[in-house]
């Protein structure tokens, strides 16, 4: 098996897809996440994106990084005249993830709120005190849930005013075991309003 496959499997890459389908990027964005920071890819794709576009793909590099994986500093080559990605079917494991970040705890993944990432945060809000809200809890113990969660929403939508100027944003962990649920609640979510 490929590596990048391999890393897909484990960081719940294809749970992430069937959420960010329900989250198209807004044009306003201006691709921010394909112009700032940097670009990460591993063997096997570079080894695609050659075959693809030797020419633009001459921007990727291993410098300073250990074997099998490469970088490439912004903003991506790829990234074509009307902002979109020029290779967004064989685009690197990272592109695929974002607005999730891997992060080393192996049970989670962080979310940054860019404009789609608090759109997911906020509906993900939704999802755990509307399923709070139906449990057995007290109705003290419901309020306080409620707050808390309002209150780390809010949180995130002051991180996301001038999120374009900020280097480090502050992200939510989302266990993988709840990525899923949502990724489900999404879905049937959308099964009911079509
Ligand atoms: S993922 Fe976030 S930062 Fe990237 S283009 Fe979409 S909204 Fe913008
Ligand atoms: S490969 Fe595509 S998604 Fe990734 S940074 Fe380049 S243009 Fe953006």
């Amino acid at each position: 098996m490929e590596i990048s496959a391999a890393v897909k499997k484990s960081i719940r890459y294809s749970v992430v897809q069937n959420i960010l389908k329900h989250y198209p990027c807004p044009d306003t964005c201006g691709a921010h996440c394909c112009c700032n920071g940097q670009i990460h890819f591993f063997e096997d794709e570079v080894k695609i994106l050659t075959v693809i576009d030797s020419e633009k793909a001459k921007k990727i590099t291993n410098e300073g990084l250990c074997a099998g994986l490469y970088q490439m500093n912004v903003p991506c080559s790829f990234l074509n005249a009307s902002g979109r990605c020029g290779v967004y079917e064989n685009r690197p494991t990272v592109c695929g993830m974002y607005p999730f970040k891997v992060n080393t705890s192996g049970n989670s993944v962080g979310l940054q709120p860019c404009p789609v990432g608090f759109l997911i945060i906020r509906d993900f809000a939704e999802l755990i005190v509307g399923s709070f809200s139906k449990s057995k809890a007290s109705d003290e113990d419901k309020t306080r849930i409620k707050e808390e969660w309002q209150k780390s929403v809010a949180l995130y939508e002051a991180e996301l005013v001038d999120f374009h100027s900020k280097s480090i944003l502050k992200e939510m962990q989302i266990p993988f075991d709840e990525l899923e649920i949502f990724s489900m609640f999404l879905s049937s979510k959308k099964a009911k309003n079509s």
